[in-house]
């Protein structure tokens, strides 16, 4: 079965073509299925409303079953900012997810040790053949580092630690064994498992 990942972040895309595989579904890029998904306007107060807004539109546009995630980083010390906002964190002064990873750690100047709490959290909204939803919602708890370590993973992992590396610095596939997409993606296998039968 072919699901439409409804997103335009690449590595999100593989992320979840990598753990969908073992199911059986093939997650395919609105490139592949041909499609120019509009811009959607994450108007919702919430990761999963804008997991849904995302899924919803994939959605009515191809027919497709649709699959999107909206998630982010909320810093503890910064009262859980950037929260939902963290692809569009500090327009002002940011343009790239480097720009918004360094704005972080400036904030952080002086943040001792132990309030340096940070956790992920991943929304996944899954719109069946049928029209039904599957909604998900997991979170990855972790600190924020002093600087950039590392060069894998992508957006906040350079200064995201999770037990003593960053996500930067681990493969792809030890990620997704606890990152809030990983476990948000496998809750979601069961779910689907669970439907399909
Ligand atoms: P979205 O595409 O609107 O959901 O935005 C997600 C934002 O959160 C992007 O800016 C990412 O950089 C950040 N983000 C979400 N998940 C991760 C992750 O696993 N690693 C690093 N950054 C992430």
């Amino acid at each position: 079965m072919k699901f439409i990942i409804a997103t335009n972040n690449k590595k999100k895309l593989v992320e979840m073509e990598r753990i969908l595989k073992p199911l059986g579904i093939e997650a395919v890029s609105a490139k592949d299925a041909g499609v120019v998904l509009d811009e959607v306007d994450e108007t919702g107060t919430t990761f999963g409303e804008n997991a849904f807004l995302k899924a919803n539109a994939a959605y009515v546009k191809t027919g497709m079953p649709a699959v999107a995630d909206d998630s982010g980083i909320c810093v503890d010390a910064l009262g859980g900012r950037p929260g939902i906002f963290s692809a569009r964190y500090s327009p002002e002064d940011c343009v790239t997810d480097e720009d918004r990873t360094a704005k972080i750690l400036e904030e952080l100047q002086g943040v001792p040790d132990e309030k340096r709490g940070a956790h992920y959290t991943c929304a996944i909204c899954c719109i069946l053949p049928d029209g039904s939803k599957i909604e998900i919602e997991e979170t990855c708890e972790g600190k924020i580092g002093y600087e950039f370590i590392g060069d894998g993973g992508f957006g906040y992992d350079p200064i995201f630690y999770f037990g003593d590396k960053t996500f930067a610095q681990i493969s792809g596939e030890d990620k997704d064994k606890v990152s809030h997409r990983g476990k948000a993606l496998r809750k979601l296998q069961t779910a689907l498992r669970e439907h399909f039968g």
